[in-house]
């Protein structure tokens, strides 16, 4: 199989090459997969006699007369006739002097332009038509006109019609298109070849032929991404780890007041079967918000230090680290085990007593935030790392994580559900365990969604919930303005609320704080020394205090459906009964579909349906910030059925690619240059 460079091809000098670069097109093969944006469909020729004025029509007919030259005033203007079966039409150009020597009496052309009607003499109308695009029919293989034809993300200096030649011509030499299929894929799923998938969907005869082609290229594309995932698997459970012999996380079970859920014990199995094996554990719990998944993980940290290792935590914020290192150390300090944290704020003393601490191994269980995991502190026998779907991780960079130190083993906790055939893409390189169901005796959250017409009653609600004891968050999103104003406004807002709720404090949260201030606001809300919190956009995803019974969240239309779901899910921790309260005007029919959803039901798992039918793929639940694989042509959401097929495709295939596949894979998924993916 050939690759030449672009620069190879007749038509492409220097000049002409460094612009296929700005497109990041370097080869002949990266030429051939500029796929298409869209297609205009110039098939149907219309008579000069049938033309419609206002819009494209695409005629075939002869040069008439010789292109003219006219000037009308400072412009010129290039005349030519045409003519067809059934009368003849006028063409304009303006400013394009070359035009005159172009065309040829009786030569034969497509043309495809807008037609305007012109008044002349007042009375009688003719017909223009405008600066078409043309080119030569040449026994019927003309690119831009009597057929469906591409259009091409381009830049200004490239225009389509020359894209579009350079594509045909490179087209003409089959060397670049290679089978890599097996022919048995091929018939199992209908799937057409290669070689006419690439040429169809650059210049497809009819809707037919570019669906077909499409549903080849979405195919290979998905399949690609699936074996790599698999392959990375495969290498990362052949890694051999810390093992970890008759461990136990009884103590610590014994130790809760609570008794673990039946999911709950099947997913601490899982991890601890994982870890006992020899290989290195990398597993994802999966669980709603509040379903149990921090408590797993303790356990599992229980063991892997009464195996004789450490354990490590990381979380995405400082804040919720703190938050983190006060429930660890609270459960295991009364089992006799040193808690550290390691965070950014600690000051220099503290730090370099808390690193000493976490390098001698007196330190069993460490908690810190991502960017102090990563940077060089060494640890003494670290067994277990746990970490948080909020870094947002990508499969590659997970496996790049595993290849470090002393291949710890890994534990991964989600609270976002993701529909399964997507949890494969973006979380197929780990086993994964799922908690479905609730502690006993939560109630399930009610969900109320009103305009703000209601905000008074609201207050007064809330106000019957505090005087009861219990407490509440207020969200309130501003329109995206400045940060100050935003700040600005909440202040605002949490002085008027506290007006409304004499004798209740009340304290503001938001980015601007400091983290200790943020942390004290935190401490205070969770010894129920504030009542409520206003805050702007993010309440830290692991807030835990029980007695808060009320989520007010302002403008809710303005978050996502899983933020506002996550956002739910502070409330309804303990056993009083909990309201979550949506307060939008909005019209938006999507807004109020996602409203009325979650007013609706508590499953995070059909939410995060609705959610990627309404916002697609693309967008969900920010999946491109978890690291997925950019690919060309295939939409997760549309094409999830061709994801299915191509999953199951790839469990066939896994282990017995062709070679011509296996470039394939590494092709479109080097993470970089120094790690190809192991194939
Ligand atoms: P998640 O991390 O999934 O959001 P947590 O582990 O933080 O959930 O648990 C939420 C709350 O439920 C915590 O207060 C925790 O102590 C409590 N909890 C966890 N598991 C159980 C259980 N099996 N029974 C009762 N309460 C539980
Ligand atoms: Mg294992």
């Amino acid at each position: 199989m050939k690759n030449n460079g672009v620069i190879d091809l007749k038509s492409v000098g220097a000049a002409r090459e460094a612009v296929l670069n700005k497109l990041d097109i370097y080869t002949v093969r990266d030429l051939l997969e500029h796929f298409p944006r869209g297609y205009d469909d110039r098939s149907r020729i219309t008579r000069i006699s049938d033309l419609t004025p206002n819009v494209l029509n695409t005629v075939r007919a002869v040069i008439n007369t010789e292109a003219e030259n006219v000037f009308s005033g400072a412009r010129c203007v290039v005349r030519l006739r045409i003519k067809d079966e059934t009368g003849t039409l006028l063409i304009v150009w303006f400013n394009q002097p070359y035009l005159t020597h172009v065309f040829k009496k009786r030569d034969e052309y497509i043309f495809t332009g807008v037609v305007k009607e012109i008044r002349s003499f007042s009375t009688l109308i003719t017909l223009e038509m405008r600066s078409p695009e043309y080119e030569k029919w040449n026994e019927g293989k003309a690119l831009s006109g009597g057929r469906i034809v591409p259009v091409y993300s381009s830049t200004g200096k490239l225009g389509q019609k020359t894209l579009r030649s350079l594509i045909h011509s490179a087209l003409q030499s089959a060397d670049y298109i290679e089978e890599f299929l097996p022919q048995d894929i091929l018939l199992m799923h209908r799937l057409c070849g290669r070689d006419h998938a690439v040429r169809s969907i650059h210049f497809p005869e009819s809707d037919e032929d570019f669906l077909t082609a499409r549903r080849r290229l979405v195919f290979d594309e998905l399949l690609c991404g699936q074996l790599a995932i698999l392959h990375i698997k495969g290498k990362v459970k052949r890694q051999k780890g810390v093992i970890l012999k008759n461990s136990r996380a009884d103590p610590f079970l014994q130790s809760l007041p609570f008794s673990f859920t039946a999911s709950q014990r099947k997913s601490l199995t899982d991890i601890l079967n994982d870890m006992s094996d020899g290989y290195v554990m990398n597993r994802l719990v999966q669980g709603d918000v509040g379903s149990g998944k921090t408590a797993v993980a303790m356990a599992a940290a229980y063991a892997v230090i009464d195996g004789g290792f450490q354990a490590a935590i990381m979380a995405p914020t400082e804040v919720l680290a703190r938050q983190h290192y006060n429930s660890f150390s609270g459960a295991f300090e009364p089992l006799g085990i040193l808690t550290e944290l390691a965070a950014g704020s600690l000051t220099a003393s503290e730090r370099k007593r808390a690193y000493k601490r976490i390098e001698s191994g007196e330190a069993q269980m460490v908690v810190g935030t991502h960017a102090l995991i990563q940077e060089k502190l060494s640890f003494s026998r670290l067994g277990l790392v746990i970490t948080d779907e909020q870094h947002r991780f990508g499969v590659n960079q997970r496996f790049l994580l595993s290849q470090k130190g002393d291949a710890p083993h890994v534990l991964v906790m989600t609270a976002t559900p993701i529909p399964r055939t997507l949890a494969l893409i973006l979380y197929g390189d780990l086993d994964i365990s799922t908690i479905d169901e609730l502690p006993p005796g939560r109630q399930p959250v009610d969900t109320f969604f009103v305009s703000s017409g209601y905000r008074a009653r609201i207050r007064g609600f809330i106000r019957k919930q505090l005087e009861a004891g219990r407490q509440a968050y207020v969200v309130c999103s501003m329109i995206d303005e400045s940060e100050e104003k935003v700040i600005r406004a909440v202040n605002e807002y949490a002085a008027e609320l506290s007006e409304a709720l004499p004798g209740f404090k009340t304290a503001c949260l938001h980015g601007k704080l400091k983290a200790e201030e943020k942390q004290r606001v935190l401490e205070d809300f969770s010894q129920n020394n504030i009542n409520v919190i206003v805050s702007t956009t993010v309440i830290e995803v692991g807030i835990n205090v029980p007695n808060a019974t009320v989520m007010l969240i302002e403008n809710a239309d303005r978050h996502g459906l899983a933020a506002l779901h996550q956002l739910r899910g502070r409330i309804g921790r303990g056993a009083f009964k909990s309201y979550c309260i949506l307060i939008s005007d909005t019209r938006s029919k999507m807004a109020l579909q996602k409203l009325k959803a979650l007013a609706k039901t508590n499953d995070g798992f059909a939410l995060s349906d609705l959610d990627l039918k309404l916002r697609g793929a693309g967008d969900f639940f920010g999946v491109r910030q978890h690291g997925l694989p950019e690919f060309k042509i295939a939409d997760l959401y549309k094409d999830m059925d061709i994801l299915k097929e191509a999953q199951e495709a790839a469990n066939t295939l896994y282990g017995r690619e062709s070679e011509s596949l296996k470039r394939e894979i590494s092709r479109i998924f080097k993470f970089n240059e120094e790690h190809p993916i192991p194939l």
